[in-house]
């Protein structure tokens, strides 16, 4: 059975004792810890095939860039303290999300094991050109001061786990928030030249899980690692152990999921942190991927399409909304409900445009009259 990563812990460290507690916990989950122990211990193959460990890589946000400014910002540098605790007194790598080059340093300062970029700032390729230039440590006296120490002696650690001394172990990149794979392909490549190993994290795009662009990303990079997370693609605690089902028949490699000792009462994205027992079902309830693997791109193809349903029936509910409200204006201008020269613009229009789509002329009637027809209803 293929060994998933998985980076869990919460959205933002908050408090040592927080942080301790959650570490603690996930340490316990047996799923997590034997991964842990198999698949660093015994699965070299893996580990060099993928330039990454498998097993769990403790997760807390320090800098939070949030949409108000009005929220919790993360708990700054503090923070990072609380996380080499975790490293040296648990043994759990960690992983926070850096924003800028400043906070680079400052991570690999403290031999935080992995750093992440967030949605925002994979949104911006200069961004992530400036943290990617802080990560080999140009500017950087004293990261290239180490990385040249232990370059320098440490040839058969450097050898092993395919990373400059004195920096991090690997690079997450989540997807931009915009949809955009190929600014995603672009950001991966310019994280891929400071020589980490990079990973992938899918977290979709405004609680959409735009799979599509995962897909596309996965066809032109077949063998770099995919992570996919659950929690922000949602935004909802409900919805994260069923996404996390469907993300292992994908075949994706590995899991990012917000875990969080009491979730309701987080500092940030309180709705969707689960907490660590929650985690270990979540886990444990591990479907059967033994599909043909002839038949992933079929469940690809089908995960794509039903998010175009979803999408439909959103549109379409919204569209009634509408129809509601101008059904409300009609009445109180005393403007009759039924206008059929507007349905017939309307109508017209959409069969000009089938002749350019993939839809045929009598699809096109057939569903815009069911529409109509249920918006006359909701006006009348
Ligand atoms: C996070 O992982 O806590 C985070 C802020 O995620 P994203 O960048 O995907 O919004
Ligand atoms: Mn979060």
């Amino acid at each position: 059975m293929k060994e998933h990563i998985y980076i869990v812990g919460p959205c933002a460290a908050e408090s040592e004792e927080q942080i301790m507690t959650v570490a603690r916990e996930i340490g316990k989950i047996e799923e997590v810890r034997g991964k842990n122990e198999e698949v660093r211990g015994k699965n070299e193959e893996v580990r060099g095939k993928n330039g990454v460990p498998g097993g769990t890589i403790f997760r807390a946000g320090i800098w939070k860039p949030r949409t108000s400014p009005d929220t919790f910002h993360g708990i700054g540098e503090q923070g990072l303290r609380w996380l080499q605790r975790v490293q040296d007194e648990l043994g759990i790598d960690t992983a926070t999300e850096v924003s800028n080059a400043e906070q680079v340093r400052a991570a690999a300062k403290a031999h935080i094991a992995y750093i992440w970029i967030g949605a925002r700032t994979s949104a911006n390729p200069m961004a992530v050109e400036e943290i990617a230039g802080a990560v080999v440590g140009g500017k950087n006296e004293e990261v290239r001061g180490k990385n040249e120490e232990v370059r320098g002696k440490n040839e058969e650690v450097r050898g092993k786990n395919g990373v400059p001394g004195g920096t991090f172990k690997g690079i997450g990149i989540k997807n931009p928030v915009n949809n955009d794979v190929a600014l995603w392909i672009g950001n991966i490549e310019r994280l891929e030249r400071t020589g980490l190993p990079v990973v992938a994290i899918h977290r979709g795009c405004n609680h959409h899980p735009c799979w599509e662009m995962a897909y596309q990303l996965r066809q032109q990079r077949p063998t770099l690692p995919l992570i996919l997370d659950p929690s922000h693609m949602s935004g909802n605690r409900q919805l994260v152990a069923a996404l996390y089902q469907t993300g292992c028949q994908l075949g994706y490699d590995g899991f990012m999921i917000e875990v969080h000792p009491h979730p309701e009462q987080a500092l940030s994205d309180a709705k969707q942190q689960i907490t660590p027992e929650e985690l270990a079902n979540t886990i444990h309830e591990r479907p059967n991927t033994k599909h043909e693997t002839r038949n992933t791109d079929l469940l690809w193809l089908r995960a794509m399409m039903d998010e175009q349903d979803d999408a439909i029936w959103a549109m379409i509910d919204k569209r009634m909304q509408i129809s509601k409200q101008i059904g409300d204006w009609k009445k109180s201008h005393g403007v009759d409900i039924v206008q059929p020269t507007r349905y017939q613009d309307i109508l017209r229009r959409r069969l000009e445009w089938a002749q350019a789509h993939h839809i045929s002329a009598e699809a096109v009637q057939q569903i815009m009259d069911a529409i109509h027809t249920e918006s006359v209803k909701k006006q009348s």
